[in-house]
């Protein structure tokens, strides 16, 4: 159910529209079938795929416009269109559509100047930003988020009435904001890195997002996300680096460059604007500087803290969980500031005094509200991978377990790599296996205490949070806290007060405000930096790269714009070759009536509103048939080695008969039994489909998951997977399910009826009946089985493929992916 905030659509001249109101045409794009500034549709096409697609040279270039040039010269007819390169360039820069070019602002030090300054007091620093404006109102207006945003913000309640925080503006801090029309703006900046052989080079890059758009809509490829502008780096020898005045002035410039880059949003503030929105209305809206995305190192600049302090509350450095801690604002430290002296507010409060944060010229909006959770720097790769990993290993080595043990579930972790060159990829991964790796090394309240962390990670990284689940995101991190005492007990740590760690006290609080904290992960930025930083840089000839780069992005924005322009009127139906056939026969539709276009099919965006995480209800299994043939009962008995499977058939053929008899089939004597001798198709996997929104999933949140039974994997070995099979539908999560090995997934057709079964050895019934045939129907998913190590190491034959066969018990593994988190709770 959806509670909104209402409002209605308006004219050019910012009257409302009559309800149910056609949007009215943009007269600034015409529709008038024109593939101005190109020929026509094969120069519009190579364009598209030699520059944005295929990223070539400008030296391949000019050998495909030689080669088309040399074709129509042995043709006898015409020229190509362009010489070369950089008329090809020239042309894209004339496209109308997309971003506005860069601007490039020269920062400099204005303080006095010492005798013999530093290089940086003299030196001219650049920032190279778009319009901040003009590049809300390009995003704004994508029709491919057309299903994907929310022009007010909303309240989402799932079917126990519960509040549902999902988007942003399902969220309170949107819902708070006074006016119904509301675009929060949403930034993060984070710096990346590029690596020549030479060195590295460092760029700073500004982002910004629309905060109506929908979270799936911002992860996804496209423009939902973009560079808004480069920040200035200045370049100083390390000891310079630690002068007091080279800080200072590196968050003075900082500041400045953010006030800069925000500054064309200003008047949108406290005046409605004009803008027009996904559906093609336009809609008079407010802007306002909303959620921010970045590291600590950028929060303490952002909220002009000290650094070790929260940029959100006031406890001290030492003590950052201390219960009594209130939050920040800027009202309270402008009070604070009236006050005491700077060494009070520094030492005391943890407030830095000797620049004014941005956002104080963009009321009503507090940074220490506005600073986003980050689960990538804060959850994953923080306290998980360099906390809790690093100390439980650090434990081992205290006990002086020689040699130190590779755990053996990990040894397939450290090959080839680097501890220290792990990606957040690696510890999400590492998080799925990590808990039964442990167990028998370290003491048993470490265990409790990772399993209540990897519990707050699991539900803190759902796409859609209920009120419900925000209170057991709170009772496991108090269970996190109790139980990591045992870190300082065993004298691995002094103390327990990191600002990455402490800012999980904080995220029941954020996830009200902004909704899912993985709408809002600097993980968004650090894939966009792929697109906008490190292959634009690759395209540079490395030598002042920034304005080259710039201008890549910016002519690979205005191809995007220009197809989507071309694509509204249905003018890119088709190919090169049947449009080109199409226009010589004079078969070309009328691109008017077709302005609706075809672009909102397709593309790689989810559809529909997100619903509550525990839609379980639409699994179902579908099967695809092995390559072969079909075979016989016998047979295939002894090809799979399992001689009970005839048996086991003939038993349950037994049960499809009798399905009202009290007898259960295993108890009856096979003689008495159907016997089956028709054919049996043979297929080697199943696909298992479930709803699971809070996973990076594709359409409508639908998800799946192959489970495997095969003779031969990769031609080298067995592989039988394991499965979740519901035994008690009354009972719920593990209590009313088994746990089954998979020797064959087969279909036959019995009395005219089509069957799809699975023959599965039980792995966790001893007593009557080991083997069962039993129907697809019961599986809802695949299981992951983690075996019980035990204190010894494995011997180095081992092969992981041999992992169900040779150990005496497993764990079933719910941290395997996020369904199966909330499917096991
Ligand atoms: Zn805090």
């Amino acid at each position: 159910m959806l509670t909104t905030l209402e409002g209605q659509p308006v004219n050019a001249q910012g009257e409302q529209l009559p309800p149910y109101h056609p949007p009215l045409p943009d007269p600034q794009a015409a529709q008038d079938g024109s593939w101005d500034p190109f020929g026509g549709h094969i120069e519009f096409d190579f364009a598209y795929l030699t520059f944005k697609e295929a990223k070539l040279s400008e030296r391949l270039t000019n050998a495909f416009l030689k080669l088309w040039a040399a074709t129509l010269l042995k043709n006898g007819n015409g020229q190509s269109p362009w010489g070369n390169a950089k008329a090809l360039g020239a042309t894209i820069d004339k496209i109308q559509q997309g971003p506005c070019p860069w601007k490039t602002y020269t920062v400099r030090y204005k303080g006095p100047l010492p005798p013999n300054p530093p290089k940086w007091m003299t030196d001219e620093f650049n920032l190279c930003c778009q319009d901040s404006r003009i590049l809300l109102h390009e995003q704004h207006q994508t029709m491919a988020f057309k299903e994907k945003f929310h022009i007010s913000p909303y309240q989402q309640f799932n079917s126990e009435g519960e509040r549902v925080f999902s988007n942003v503006m399902s969220a309170d801090w949107a819902w708070s904001q006074a006016g119904a029309m509301f675009i929060p703006i949403v930034a993060g900046s984070d710096k990346t890195t590029v690596s020549v052989a030479t060195g590295h080079q460092v760029f700073h890059p500004v982002y910004m997002s629309p905060g109506t758009i929908t979270n799936i809509a911002r992860r996804a490829h496209g423009n939902g996300i973009l560079p808004v502008g480069f920040l200035p780096i200045p370049k100083v020898s390390k000891n310079e680096a630690k002068s007091d005045e080279f800080a200072i002035f590196s968050r003075q410039v900082y500041h400045a460059c953010l006030a800069r880059i925000f500054q064309p949003l200003k008047a949108g503030i406290t005046k409605p604007e004009l803008i027009r929105c996904p559906d093609g209305h336009l809609w008079r809206a407010f802007y306002g500087l909303g959620p921010y995305i970045a590291d600590y190192l950028k929060q303490v600049y952002l909220a002009g803290v000290v650094s070790g302090w929260c940029p959100k509350c006031d406890a001290p450095s030492h003590d950052l969980d201390s219960k009594d801690a209130l939050r920040r604002s800027h009202a309270k430290t402008d009070v604070l500031m009236a006050i005491f002296d700077e060494d009070v507010l520094w030492d005391d409060y943890g407030i830095q005094c000797d620049y004014q944060p941005f956002n104080y010229d963009f009321p009503p909006a507090d940074i220490h509200e506005l600073l986003t959770p980050d689960l990538l720097h804060q959850v994953i790769k923080g306290t998980f991978k360099d906390h809790i990993v690093t100390w439980a290993r650090a434990d081992v080595i205290q006990e002086d377990i020689d040699p130190v043990p590779v755990y053996p579930g990990l040894r397939r972790f450290p090959e080839g790599r680097n501890f220290e060159q792990w990606t957040g990829n690696d510890s999400k991964a590492l998080m799925k296996v990590y808990l039964a790796c442990i167990v028998n090394y370290v003491p048993s309240r470490m265990i409790q205490c990772l399993a209540a962390f990897l519990d707050f990670c699991y539900i803190a990284r759902q796409n859609s949070l209920s009120g419900s689940d925000l209170i057991k995101l709170d009772d496991v991190l108090r269970q996190f806290h109790e139980n990591r005492q045992v870190f300082i007990d065993a004298g691995v740590r002094d103390d327990i007060s990191l600002p990455r760690q402490h800012s999980l006290v904080h995220y029941s609080w954020m996830i009200r405000l902004f909704g899912s904290p993985n709408g809002l992960c600097s993980s968004i930025m650090e894939s966009k930096h792929i697109v906008a930083v490190k292959k634009p840089w690759r395209c540079s000839s490395r030598t002042d790269p920034l304005p080259q780069m710039l201008r890549r992005v910016t002519r690979e924005e205005k191809l995007e714009a220009v197809c989507r322009h071309f694509s509204k009127q249905g003018m890119m139906a088709g190919d090169t070759l049947s449009y080109t056939t199409m226009e010589l026969a004079g078969e070309l539709p009328d691109p008017e009536g077709q302005n609706q276009g075809n672009e909102e099919d397709g593309g790689d965006l989810e559809l529909g509103p997100v619903e509550g995480p525990k839609v379980l209800s639409s699994i179902k299994l579908s099967v695809t048939p092995a390559r072969g043939y079909p075979r016989h009962l016998g047979p295939l008995a002894v090809h799979i080695g399992q001689p009970l499977f005839p048996a086991a058939l003939r038993r349950f053929l037994w049960s499809e008969l009798h399905p009202d008899s009290p007898l259960q089939a295993h108890t009856i004597l096979v003689d008495e039994c159907p016997t089956f001798s028709g054919s049996i198709q043979v297929h080697h996997s199943a696909v298992a489909y479930f709803y699971a929104p809070s996973d990076v999933c594709g359409a409508g949140g639908m998800y799946h998951k192959r489970i495997r039974s095969t003779p031969l994997w990769h031609n080298s070995y067995e592989r039988r997977d394991t499965v979740f099979v519901k035994t008690d539908p009354n009972q719920t999560g593990m209590m009313g399910m088994s746990i089954g090995r998979v020797f064959l997934f087969f279909s036959f057709t019995f009395l005219e009826k089509n069957y799809s079964w699975t023959f599965v050895h039980w792995l966790e019934r001893e007593s009557d009946q080991s083997m069962a045939v039993i129907s697809l129907d019961c599986i809802p998913r695949g299981a992951h089985l983690l075996p019980v190590y035990g204190p010894t190491p494995l011997p180095s034959t081992f092969y992981f493929s041999q992992t169900l066969d040779v150990f005496r018990a497993y764990f079933v593994n719910r941290y395997i992916d996020h369904h199966c988190h909330e499917f096991l709770e």
